[in-house]
């Protein structure tokens, strides 16, 4: 499938320089997460002020470190980092005084948590979701946009996914995504709170931690390659993804919350890249890559486990809507982002050039 890539990066650079002639005060939840990282990461280095929340539950301060160093002493005098919890309904509203802007990441991701512990997930991902939604209403900040997740297509057949066409949840974790959705179109109308939901499919990119039980299928492959370690398929291998490069997540979420004023109060999109990508191609592209810096790897098996429950069979994203409304279009398909991500992920792993083994089948 041809995937176009590359050209998104003009209406973010319209954007972006608009924000640099008149910059903006930006609540980044979640910031020492994956996402919020590179959030916090490239407003600062647009010139913005960003006040972050965290709890650590699942970030880590070595992310928000490493943020520091990328954009150096100035950019990172802009952030204010606030560690807190967004299950604290006044605390939600401290962080959000002032605030143009709030990109809202924080909750408890990973199906299989939230199989194992729906209380936890919904505290976060709802109530949590709530107070944000609340404080964000009270001060007025000009718009939100919230993670939301390609688990709320649930059990629809359709294949790609378009926003209105959406079946069952499959999980509490998905049911988490949906209540968000439709809390911020009730805000949008009756508060006129003004709101952008992100269903994001399958991000990847440098930070996303590959360790414990609910680690994301990328950095755990890579990891166990590089440390010889089994890689583990749950199923046939043909399940299905969209996987998604980080920046073009950070692209939307920028695209989103600057969009016009007059613009539909509340909408949802699908943020991916319209590539459709099975496991088994996901485990052969990583490898494959990795070999031609440690040929160690080039023989690596990986081991077919039990489907897991709760796990959608294909996902595939239509991102026509958010190209029309937005102007999205995504800077990076699967392989120009795990070029990136790979050479990170080998950095921070700390694996020795030519010094590895292949993976145990
Ligand atoms: P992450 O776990 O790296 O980041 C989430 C951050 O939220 C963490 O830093 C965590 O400490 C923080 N957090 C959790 N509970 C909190 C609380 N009660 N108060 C304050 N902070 C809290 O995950 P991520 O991959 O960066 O995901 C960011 C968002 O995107 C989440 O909402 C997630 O559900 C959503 N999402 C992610 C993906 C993906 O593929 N990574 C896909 C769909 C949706």
């Amino acid at each position: 499938m041809a995937v176009v890539t590359g050209i998104g990066d003009s209406a973010l650079s319209r954007t972006l320089a608009a924000l640099k002639e008149r910059p903006a005060r930006w609540l980044v939840t979640g910031s020492a997460g994956f996402i919020g990282s590179h959030l916090v990461e490239a407003l600062l280095q647009a010139g913005q002020t960003v006040v972050s929340l965290d709890n650590f539950a699942t970030g880590r301060r070595e992310n928000l470190d490493h943020v520091a160093s990328l954009v150096g002493p100035e950019a990172w005098s802009r952030h204010r980092f606030v560690e807190g919890d967004i299950r604290d309904p006044e605390t939600c509203q401290s962080v959000c005084a002032s605030i143009d802007y709030v990109l809202h990441q924080a909750a408890l991701g990973s199906v299989p948590r939230s199989i194992a512990r729906p209380v936890d997930s919904h505290a976060t991902n709802v109530n949590g979701f709530l107070n944000i939604l609340v404080a964000a209403r009270d001060n007025g900040v000009k718009r939100l946009v919230y993670a939301s997740s390609s688990a709320v297509y649930g059990d629809h057949p359709a294949l790609p996914k378009v926003e209105p066409e959406i079946g069952r949840p499959l999980s509490p974790y998905a049911v988490t995504k949906r209540v968000n959705e439709l809390y911020a179109d009730v805000f949008a109308s009756t508060y006129g709170m003004k709101s952008v939901g992100l269903r994001y499919f399958n991000v990847f990119g440098p930070r996303q931690d590959p360790d414990g039980p609910y680690a994301a299928v990328i950095p755990r492959w890579v990891k166990a390659l590089l440390t010889g370690d089994p890689v583990v398929i749950y199923g046939d291998g043909e399940t299905s993804r969209d996987f998604c490069y980080v920046k073009n997540v950070v692209q939307a979420n920028i695209l989103g919350a600057c969009r016009d004023e007059q613009d539909t109060p509340h909408e949802v999109f699908n943020v991916a890249v319209f590539q459709r990508t099975s496991l088994q191609t996901l485990f052969e592209c990583i490898r494959d890559l990795l070999a031609r810096d440690f040929p160690g790897v080039a023989t690596a098996q990986c081991r077919h486990d039990p489907f897991r429950p709760g796990d959608v069979r294909h996902s595939l994203a239509d991102i026509t809507r958010i190209g029309d409304r937005l102007g999205y279009v995504p800077s990076h398909d699967l392989r120009q982002g795990l070029v990136d991500a790979l050479e990170w992920y080998v950095n921070s792993i700390g694996a020795p050039v030519g010094g590895i083994q292949a993976g145990s089948g």
